[in-house]
């Protein structure tokens, strides 16, 4: 912790979902359909004698909304259950301690086996990319979380905190304090702005058809190359291939998708 003042060329502000430097931008948190909010914690994994597995299993609540298990290697899974922030609130009516109650009672249900160590569940905030703020010009960079840079497929994050507090880093070494966030701005874009293109466009569908989802990972669990493709676009930077995108051009004028 720093008291008093530091002076820098260019400030990174990679401070995570409640990001004080994305406040102090002026910029607001995502709205509730564009968060999603999970609890965490801990709990027995499951018996020593079967093979370790990771679970996530899904929800009807709208995508992505899943419960997770995930060995950790020393008789303990990290445990935990996400859903999109607006759901919750349909789902609860907005009473006080009512999206907890949902939050912790689905984790019990789903995961009936491995109840959560008393006390370690805590919710976090995870701002997806469906809305993210306009990287603003001047010398103040926001990467991650801060940036709204969350899958909103998946609730993935890490690997694009990662890429992008690689390419602000190398923007606040390489260009002019004035220039940084213009520059960074446009290295985003052409890192990632075809991808989150693209998952803003799947996530909608996803939230309009419910079934859409469940079909692509059922057609996936017997082709490899969907796989794949499904793969990269849940957890980096994969695009929707250009006969999908047709195809899916061509439904969205037959049915009036919006
Ligand atoms: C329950 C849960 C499960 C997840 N599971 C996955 C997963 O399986 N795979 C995946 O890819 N993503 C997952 N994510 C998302 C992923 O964790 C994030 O997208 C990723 O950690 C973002 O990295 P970040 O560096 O932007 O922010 P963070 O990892 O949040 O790091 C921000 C850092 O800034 C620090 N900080 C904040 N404010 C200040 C301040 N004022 N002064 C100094 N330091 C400050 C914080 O202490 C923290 O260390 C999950 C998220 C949650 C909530």
């Amino acid at each position: 912790m720093v008291n008093g003042h530091l002076r820098a060329r260019v400030v990174i502000g990679a401070d995570g979902a409640n990001s004080a430097t994305r406040r102090a931008l002026g910029i607001g948190p995502n709205p509730p359909e564009a968060l999603a909010i999970a609890v965490r914690g801990y709990a027995d994994a499951p018996s020593a004698d079967r093979p370790p597995e990771q679970l996530i299993e899904m929800t009807d609540e709208g995508w992505p909304a899943y419960a997770w298990s995930f060995p950790i290697g020393d008789g303990r899974a990290n445990i935990g259950y996400g859903m999109l922030r607006s759901k919750l609130d349909e789902l609860h009516g907005g009473g006080d301690g009512g999206g907890r109650a949902v939050l912790h009672g689905t984790l019990a249900r789903m995961l009936a086996d491995q109840p959560a160590y008393p006390g370690t569940l805590r919710a976090h905030h995870l701002p997806l990319s469906t809305w993210r703020p306009r990287q603003p010009d001047g010398p103040v960079l926001l990467a991650g979380d801060a940036a709204s840079l969350i899958n909103p497929l998946t609730g993935e994050g890490i690997y694009y905190a990662l890429l992008s507090g690689s390419l602000a880093g190398q923007t606040a070494v390489t260009a002019a304090p004035g220039a940084a966030g213009a520059v960074y701005r446009h290295a985003l874009e052409r890192e990632l702005g075809r991808h989150l293109r693209h998952t803003t466009l799947l996530a909608g569908l996803a939230g309009r058809h419910r079934t859409l989802m469940d079909a692509a990972v059922a057609a996936a669990s017997h082709r490899t190359e969907l796989f794949d493709t499904l793969l990269e676009i849940g957890l980096g930077r994969g695009t929707i291939p250009a006969a999908s995108l047709a195809r899916l051009a061509v439904r969205k004028l037959v049915a009036g998708w919006r």
